[in-house]
């Protein structure tokens, strides 16, 4: 229980976390994005591509929370990380990659996982947009011609082989995320 008598509760998430060295590049563009246009680029270790977000949750659901995630029966894919994109309303600079049906089945199979457990949540789900937050605060004047121009030929492969359920816990300096439980992609491709 808390100080106020509430059960605990985490606000929690499923996402992929890119491995370092496609961090290091996505970081050193969303770097030199915030020099040029101004705005704030995320911290490194925080790039990820949420598959869902469940909100805050009581933690008495994290047991039925790895249950669920581990009957995801999903195969291994590779993502490529090959444009950039501006959305104006939350002045967010994204990565966004190229169609992944591994990605699709991947986000379709723990939505569907998450729904047969019973979990709901109260904050409104937005569309899934598979993407990485590069940088926020853009100026509302910043040229998104601009933006979509910065090449994202240099950046590697993205082989996903687990996916994360994390933790995010609000602070003055931006959301702190903490990795609770990670799960293979297991399922095997047919040929
Ligand atoms: P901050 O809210 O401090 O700006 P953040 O958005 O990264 O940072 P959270 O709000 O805790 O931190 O969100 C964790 C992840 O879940 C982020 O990737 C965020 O984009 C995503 N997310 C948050 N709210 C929703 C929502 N309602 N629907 C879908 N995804 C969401
Ligand atoms: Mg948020």
């Amino acid at each position: 229980m808390t100080e106020n008598g509430d059960a605990a509760t985490r606000r929690l998430f499923f996402a992929l976390w890119p491995p370092a060295e496609l961090a290091a590049g996505l970081d050193a563009i969303a770097s030199a994005a915030a020099q040029r246009f101004g705005g704030k680029a995320s911290r490194r270790e925080k790039l990820h591509l949420t598959l869902a977000f469940l909100g805050e949750q009581s933690v008495a659901i994290l047991p039925a929370l790895h249950d669920a995630a581990r009957r995801v029966a999903a195969a291994p894919f590779d993502l490529v990380v090959d444009r950039l994109g501006l959305w104006r309303h939350n002045r967010l600079l994204w990565a966004g990659c190229a169609p992944s049906p591994g990605l699709d089945a991947l986000a379709a199979q723990l939505g569907a996982a998450l729904a047969s457990a019973g979990i709901t949540w109260t904050e409104r789900q937005r569309a899934f947009k598979p993407h990485l937050t590069l940088a926020r605060k853009l100026p509302a004047a910043t040229p998104a011609a601009e933006i979509t121009a910065i090449s994202c030929a240099g950046l590697p492969a993205w082989p996903c082989t687990r996916f994360v359920l994390a933790a995010s816990q609000p602070s003055a300096a931006g959301s702190l995320y903490s990795p609770l439980a990670e799960f293979p992609l297991t399922a095997v491709v047919a040929k």
